[in-house]
């Protein structure tokens, strides 16, 4: 399925079950749209994240020391440019990687920034310096035709409902990150195409069948999940809390 909406709305869907704050959906579609950046619509957006990536990664080695996350732009650029459409970023192992080294990145840009607001004099918040990241994310991932209303959505949550980075449950940013681009690969398995999900390790292709299943036990553990946690629907309260 080439249509962005779907993937959104899906990702969304899928994610729903799970998530502790409304906050982590945010993360689902950041996932849900992961997969089809080894598109060749979207090149330019993978070479704009190797530029940022190398720029962002030589001012911070000379001004904060080595960062990381900058790194982790390089290589993920690097990654969509060498994967095949519907290949290694459609793949089980593919985008299990791609979630934790999105996490990874955020994670880790969090106190590089801080440190260079608080070095500039200012004392930003922690929903400011998500807002920065989680935007700068966006950019490079959401379709160009939504972004802007992420990033409205976004700035806007992030007002309302002010999270504080120290509570955030990088195990559900990992957990949403891959549901979101999981629901992408259901998807994706309902096109007469279908998918190597199992590469590298075979390239057996497979379609709908494999589809439903997965459909079949995300239904199973959303409902496991709701039944023994509960979720924030059930609870209501803290509906847009973080933690
Ligand atoms: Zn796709």
């Amino acid at each position: 399925m080439s249509s962005y909406k779907p993937h959104a709305i899906a990702g969304l869907i899928f994610a729903l079950p799970f998530i502790p704050s409304v906050f982590y959906l945010f993360f689902a579609l950041l996932g849900a749209s992961i997969p089809d950046m080894d598109h060749h619509n979207n090149n330019n957006k993978v070479y704009s994240m190797f530029a940022i990536g190398i720029v962002l990664s030589i001012l911070l080695f000379f001004y904060d020391g080595l960062s990381i996350s900058a790194l982790i732009l390089v290589s993920l650029a690097v990654i969509f440019y060498l994967s095949k459409h519907r290949g290694f970023t459609h793949s089980f192992l593919g985008i299990g990687i791609l979630s934790f080294l999105f996490m990874l990145m955020v994670m880790g840009f969090i106190p590089v920034l801080s440190r260079i607001f608080l070095s500039f004099g200012f004392n930003i918040s922690s929903s400011f310096i998500l807002l920065v990241i989680l935007a700068l994310l966006g950019y490079f991932v959401i379709s160009r035709r939504y972004l802007y209303i992420y990033l409205l959505v976004l700035a806007i949550y992030l007002i309302i409902f002010p999270v504080d980075y120290t509570s955030i449950q990088w195990s559900m940013v990992l957990l949403t990150m891959f549901i979101g681009a999981l629901s992408h690969i259901v998807l994706d398995l309902w096109t007469p195409a279908g998918l190597k999900v199992f590469k590298p390790f075979t390239d057996f292709k497979f379609h709908k069948g494999l589809a439903i299943i997965l459909v079949v036990v995300w239904l199973l553990s959303s409902i496991f999940v709701l039944w023994n946690y509960g979720s924030f629907i059930t609870y209501l309260n803290p509906l847009f809390m973080y933690t």
